[in-house]
């Protein structure tokens, strides 16, 4: 029998398995704080467990901690971008992105995608295999140590180890504007305002990538450069996470569990192509987590042109998908539109788009495009995606977003993840 990466089990299938080996499942909840909390990458470092029981751990199990292969800061210096190295030899990338008093990680949920986005630099380089669980549980403890590590090393933005309760930020945040996360916040851009009139903050400007001193004008100014506690994990790294349901969603329990890392609903957010049959079964199981679906066309045959298996899962199935989801669960889904100048940013497609999601509880996430090797396209202006924005909040009430730049210069932004081999 290989060693199980205990990252890979959820709570009750831990407890399960220390009573399967011998142990007393009392052990669970110690064994799960060392690794959720503490953060454990050894047994050996590992306090409050009996000495058998660690011996038997020594020898049965492992726990994940992936190779950094590289790390590269970006000049913003708030984003890292890790390739990670797995058991098999292959290799993932994950994000860890830092805004104001708060932390995100995106994560991975495949090597590559089989879906084939053409501006996809992770749908560019095809499919290799999915994650399991324990791996891209293992992504996100990964960004948690390293901010563990970072705080370490500057003793001021160090977060408390052993107490997931305690929020650093509490006083310095205000709370959330409702139903928005900061989780969409951060992926998504700025947060849509309460009220339908101001539903939509129109985008001032792209933020640039190295300019401190216009940063600065932006409401979501990255305030701590180092420290701080993993607040938010989103599901946007290589990969379609509905293609590889279960793993993903056994991982999504393990972040979620409030003895460890902890992160509620509102702080998990999984992007999907638009995989329908995924769609209806979050819906159906009522799954704690936030949906963001990629349209990027608001008629089929632009669609297709973008997203080839749109062939397999058409526009008007989706939209029906979305509903359902809507309906059954009470959520807003967050529509995501890469930005491609004179492809799908014209009047026209504004329009088209507040059309599609009439009636629905929606809000529009623009995404200018990141450039990647295997798509020509140029992103919009940002004149484009005020206008795009002004006609859905004028013509339709519908919020929208700008999503940040961040990144750009290594390649961790939206869709530029990609690994060789
Ligand atoms: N597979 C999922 C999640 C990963 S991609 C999905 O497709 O939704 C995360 C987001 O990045 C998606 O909205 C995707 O359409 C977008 N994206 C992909 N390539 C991009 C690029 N080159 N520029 C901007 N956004 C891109
Ligand atoms: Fe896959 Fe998402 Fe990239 Fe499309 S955009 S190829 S679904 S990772």
């Amino acid at each position: 029998m290989p060693p199980l990466n205990l990252h890979e089990l959820t709570h009750e299938q831990l407890r399960v398995q220390l009573v399967r080996w011998g142990f007393s499942s009392v052990h669970t909840k110690v064994l799960w704080n060392q690794l959720y909390l503490g953060l454990a990458a050894s047994f050996a470092e590992m306090t409050g467990i009996p000495a058998r029981l660690q011996r038997h751990l020594e020898a049965h199990a492992t726990i994940g901690v992936p190779p950094t292969v590289r790390e590269t800061a970006s000049r913003d210096g708030f984003t890292h971008k890790y390739l990670l190295g797995l058991t098999d030899g292959r290799e993932v990338e994950t994000v860890l992105m830092r805004y104001s008093g708060r932390v995100t990680a995106c994560v991975s949920s495949q090597v590559g995608c089989a879906m084939g986005c053409v501006f996809c630099a992770t749908g560019q380089m095809g499919f290799t295999r999915h994650l399991t669980a324990g791996e891209i549980v293992s992504q996100a403890v990964h960004v948690a140590r390293a901010l563990r590590d970072s705080g370490a090393r500057n003793p001021d933005s160090a977060s408390p180890k052993l107490d997931p309760t305690r929020d650093p930020d509490a006083q310095a945040m205000p709370p959330p504007a409702s139903p928005t996360s900061h989780a969409i916040r951060d992926m998504l851009g700025k947060a849509p305002e309460a009220t339908a009139e101001s539903k939509c903050h129109l985008l001032d400007d792209i933020p640039p990538v190295a300019a401190p001193a216009k940063r600065q004008l932006l409401d979501d100014i990255p305030a701590e450069p180092v420290g701080g506690r993993l607040r938010n994990v989103v599901l946007m790294g290589m990969g379609e996470p509905l293609h590889n349901y279960d793993e993903v969603l056994r991982a999504v329990d393990i972040m979620r569990h409030p003895a460890g890392l902890s992160l509620g609903h509102e702080q998990i957010t999984l992007s999907t192509v638009g995989v329908v049959p995924g769609i209806l079964r979050l819906a159906a199981e009522k799954r704690p987590v936030h949906l963001a679906v990629s349209l990027h066309a608001a008629t089929q045959a632009g669609r297709v042109a973008l997203v080839p298996v749109a062939k397999k899962w058409p526009l008007d199935e989706l939209i029906a998908a979305c509903r359902t989801y809507s309906t059954a669960t009470g959520r807003r889904i967050f529509y995501e539109w890469t930005l491609i100048e004179g492809q799908n940013d014209s009047e026209a497609d504004a329009r088209a788009v507040g059309h599609l999601l009439k009636g629905l509880p929606a809000q529009v996430n623009l995404i200018p495009l990141n450039p990647t090797s295997g798509y020509a396209g140029a992103p919009s202006r940002s004149e484009a995606a005020k206008r795009f924005q002004r006609i859905l909040r004028d013509e339709f009430k519908l919020p929208s977003t700008v999503r940040q730049r961040r990144g750009i210069d290594i390649a961790a932004g939206c869709g530029q993840l990609a690994v060789v081999g």
